[in-house]
């Protein structure tokens, strides 16, 4: 049984940037594009339902050693490190600047989340063998409860994302539910969501 109080809940988008998601982005994440109209519902319930929605955005210092694996990104300042408009923040909302995979590492996430009450993170974005990984490993290890949504994140391969879902799920303890299956247990009407376990999607692992 997982409680999804909208009050104590915090959908995360993870790095939907310029530079991942457009084509002459510095980084392209295949597919990242298509991920859009889900993470937007997505958006626009957990707006309507009073959710808070907090971004996480890679934000490199020009020299970061990053680089040497990834060459150049997200770079402070550039437009490559801002979030696509198609998910643009409003002003009650937070963007929090990250230098590393998770999201917790060096940043303000974890005093923002406690000092709002959050209980439970829904996570969306990419990469979902990265940022999204790292960042809700850390949460699961400061007893966040974690729902990754599977069809709202996205990686390099399908075999790449299955895997790391497979982790996220088998051993993090998070949830990995699909965009429509979350969607339904957002219910506007009421304040409160109790939901009887969410029919996980089950990436195939064992293949
Ligand atoms: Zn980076």
């Amino acid at each position: 049984m997982l409680d999804m109080d909208p009050n104590k809940t915090a959908l995360v988008i993870v790095d939907m940037l310029n530079d991942f998601v457009r084509k002459d982005g510095a980084l392209v994440v295949p597919g990242a594009i298509d991920l859009i109209p889900r993470q937007k519902k997505l958006l626009e319930a957990a707006r309507e339902s009073g959710m808070m929605v907090v971004y996480l955005t890679d934000n490199h210092l020009p020299d970061d050693p990053e680089f040497d694996m990834w060459g150049a990104h997200a770079v402070v300042g550039t437009e490559g490190a801002e979030v696509i408009d198609e998910l643009e923040p409003s002003s009650n909302e937070r963007v929090i600047p990250k230098r590393r995979y998770s999201g917790f590492f060096g940043t303000d996430l974890d005093l923002s989340l406690r000092e709002a009450g959050i209980e439970t993170i829904i996570l969306v974005g990419v990469l979902t063998n990265i940022c999204v990984m790292y960042t809700s490993a850390d949460a699961s290890a400061k007893d966040y409860n974690v729902i990754v949504v599977s069809d709202a994140t996205g990686t390099t391969s399908d075999e790449i994302h299955d895997f790391a879902l497979g982790q996220i799920r088998d051993v993090h303890g998070s949830e990995v539910v699909k965009t429509d299956e979350l969607l339904r247990e957002i219910d506007l009407e009421t304040p409160s969501i109790s939901i009887s376990r969410l029919t996980s999607d089950q990436p195939d692992v064992a293949s």
